[in-house]
């Protein structure tokens, strides 16, 4: 047999064999510890906080299949996977470079956090590989994008970053989330790291926070026991449940990649509509890099509603479909103002540099029936 294509490895990879006493399902395996079996080392220990009961190894083996990596780790949240990741990388005196529009607590950890630990960074331009060889400086060691950017997707020039990591050895970092391993194999295109919010695609129904790590096998044992020490690790019920929600990905994400097309095509010939951010779409700016790199345009996009911030709440409050909540990837679709959520931490003056203006809206495309959704747009956007 010819190695699983994605859907297949969604359902198989990973999974114990035999199955455990016959269950089709991988049961939960709600035990904080396990007997002692003559480990020698600290790390394999098998405790939930050391993640490595079965729950973590399916899903660590699963993950890894799905961008053909190496190895995976699963986290408390995406921002554990974030923190912890970069905690593992970088010292006091590193320096990192960062997309200068990055998820509101990426941006946040790197400015306060890091900074305050000691490690500088510095914003790039991720679509212009021939700005970054200027903010290199001698302590410079990894390299942090995203994917689809939140909110105004734009997408790296990603085959260069990873190019430019080789070149000047640095460890290359993604967060891999607004894209999930169904668009972009962030680790089998290079990446060292593939970072994910696994509350978004990878879970997919808007009930859990999870992460995931993925990427070279040094590197995220590396990453496995700086978890360790700081604690964030995945429950086996909240394992469970990403476990089930991971299965039906592809399913999942193909139809909303759809809806999202269709979506951000009618409001982009829709009058009450300014502009429309959709990297499927063809006057995206970084179109042509989007459509080489990604199998898929993602299921999210952002636009500004004619008429400034009133009428972009006005128009929101109007809508009845999606709920009106933060967060994305999810079954239902959400509706958001990032400059009153997901960018909330930022000052007003960085979101005005960053292109977030008070009225863009983002919308998380869920899998209702897209004909139903460009209806509730429609007649929102009339009144
Ligand atoms: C949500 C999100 C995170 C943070 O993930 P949590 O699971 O909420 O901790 C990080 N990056 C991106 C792109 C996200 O959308």
């Amino acid at each position: 047999m010819n190695a699983p294509r994605f859907d297949t490895q969604l359902i198989h990879a990973g999974e114990i064999e035999p199955r455990v006493l016959g269950a089709v399902s991988m049961p939960i395996f709600q035990t904080a510890m396990f007997e002692y079996g003559g480990e020698t080392s600290y790390h394999d220990l098998r405790y939930i906080r050391l993640n490595n009961t079965p729950n973590h190894q399916v899903l660590h083996a699963k993950l890894a299949a799905l961008e053909r990596a190496e190895a995976a780790l699963v986290t408390a949240s995406g921002m554990a996977a974030i923190s912890t990741a970069l905690l593992a990388i970088l010292k006091p005196g590193d320096h990192l470079l960062v997309q200068d529009c990055l998820y509101g607590g990426t941006h946040d950890l790197v400015h306060g956090d890091l900074a305050t630990l000691g490690i500088a960074s510095d914003p790039i331009d991720a679509a212009r590989p021939e700005t970054w060889k200027a903010k290199l400086r001698p302590t410079t060691r990894a390299i942090h994008v995203e994917t689809i950017s939140n909110p105004l997707m734009r997408v790296p020039d990603l085959a260069a970053v990873v190019r430019f990591a080789r070149e000047q050895r640095l460890v290359s970092l993604i967060d891999n989330t607004f894209a999930s391993p169904l668009c972009f194999q962030a680790a089998a295109a290079g990446f060292d790291l593939s970072l994910h919010s696994a509350t978004k695609y990878l879970n997919g129904h808007n009930d859990l926070v999870a992460g995931a790590v993925i990427g070279r096998r040094e590197l995220v044992a590396k990453v496995t026991k700086k978890l360790n020490h700081l604690g964030g690790s995945l429950d086996p019920h909240a394992c469970f449940l990403l476990h089930r929600g991971i299965k039906t990905l592809g399913v999942r994400m193909r139809h909303q990649c759809g809806s999202a097309l269709t979506i951000a095509r009618f409001l982009a010939g829709h009058a009450g509509i300014e502009s429309v951010n959709y990297p499927g779409l063809e006057n995206h700016p970084q179109h042509a890099l989007a459509k080489a790199a990604l199998a898929g345009f993602g299921g999210m996009l952002s636009f500004e509603v004619k008429g400034g911030v009133e009428a972009a709440a006005r128009f929101m409050q109007r809508t009845r479909l999606p709920a009106k909540a933060p967060s994305l990837g999810g079954v239902e679709s959400l509706l958001t103002r990032p400059a009153t959520t997901s960018h909330l931490g930022m000052s007003p003056e960085e979101r005005r540099r960053t292109g977030i203006t008070d009225s863009l809206v983002r919308l998380s495309v869920g899998i209702e029936d897209p004909g139903d959704l460009v209806e509730d747009l429609d007649q929102a956007l009339r009144g």
